[in-house]
């Protein structure tokens, strides 16, 4: 792939990120929390749990991009007061969307990592605004976009000065109806063999559907993730956004137990990359 002398694998060492004490890219995250932060009674109960259960990360959006201007947008300023609260009890750091220029400032001063989700992807605005950031971001891929488009988005944000981008397949537009999305698996090892960037899966809205979460989970870090990111809510009935997709703290748990067992079991990544699966056509052309 072309112009990609930042975001593409080259010669690169593979990046870590470190937030706190975690290591990006290294170490297997999984990010946990709401899919809005809606009230500080709401953020408090899920953070305790999906803490407890083992998250390294606390997730909640104060931003929201909503699909109808009727529905609920986020606390925004407010939502971000309440994830540093959040963080503050738990010792989790935070992550959270910016959807707009105008907010980087807020945004980079509260959260922990910064995330750009799928509507935004190519919003190149706001990727070179994010360049200028001190934080690491979270680049979720556009519903509807190629490696190719996703890994220049990377190298937007890079290019203005942010080297620490970590990006997130969270699923495409397919024929399909059944599920929300198509969760795209084959990215993550061609993410390793593109670039040196972590990469996460985002399975609550890859398949929209909460059954379906634990085995995409599970799949995702056999097929080499570095880390997840998952909806959970205490009561989803009651959820401003994404009701349907929301696990409970308990199955999130279960779903944790059973990462943790095939973690243990995996011990070194199926492929990452450069190794022995690697076929001798691509071993140098597909990296440049
Ligand atoms: C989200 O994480 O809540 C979100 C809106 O994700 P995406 O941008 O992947 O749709
Ligand atoms: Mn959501």
């Amino acid at each position: 792939m072309k112009n990609l002398k930042l975001a593409g694998r080259g010669d690169h060492e593979r990046t870590v990120i470190e937030v706190g004490d975690l290591r990006i890219g290294a170490d297997l995250v999984v990010i946990a929390g709401p899919c809005s932060v809606e009230s500080e009674e709401q953020t408090m109960i899920i953070a305790r749990a999906v803490a407890k259960a083992g998250a390294k990360m606390l997730r909640g959006g104060a931003f929201k991009p909503r699909t109808s201007p009727y529905s609920f947008q986020g606390l925004g300023l407010k939502g971000l007061k309440i994830l540093a609260k959040a963080r503050a009890e738990t010792g989790l750091p935070v992550i959270t969307e910016v959807l707009d220029t105008r907010d980087v400032g807020w945004v980079t001063e509260y959260a922990d990592v910064l995330q750009i989700g799928a509507r935004n992807m190519q919003n190149f605005a706001l990727l070179k605004e994010i360049g200028k950031v001190e934080k690491p971001v979270m680049l979720k891929r556009g519903m509807f976009s190629t490696y190719a488009e996703w890994l220049s988005c990377a190298e937007y944000i890079m290019d203005a000065g942010n080297p620490n981008v970590i990006l997130c397949e969270r699923g495409i537009r397919t024929f399909e109806t059944y599920t929300r999305n198509t969760l795209d698996l084959s990215v993550i090892p061609s993410m390793k063999t593109l670039s040196h960037l972590p990469v996460f899966v985002d399975p609550t809205h890859g398949a929209g559907r909460v059954e379906l979460i634990p085995p995409m989970a599970l799949a995702a870090i056999a097929a080499g993730a570095d880390g997840l990111i998952v909806e959970v809510h205490h009561d989803p009935s009651t959820a401003q956004s994404d009701k349907d997709q929301a696990m409970l703290p308990e199955q999130f748990e279960r779903m944790m137990t059973m990462i943790e067992r095939l973690a243990e079991t995996l011990k070194e990544p199926v492929f990452n990359g450069r190794l022995d699966f690697v076929p001798w056509n691509l071993r140098k052309e597909s990296t440049e």
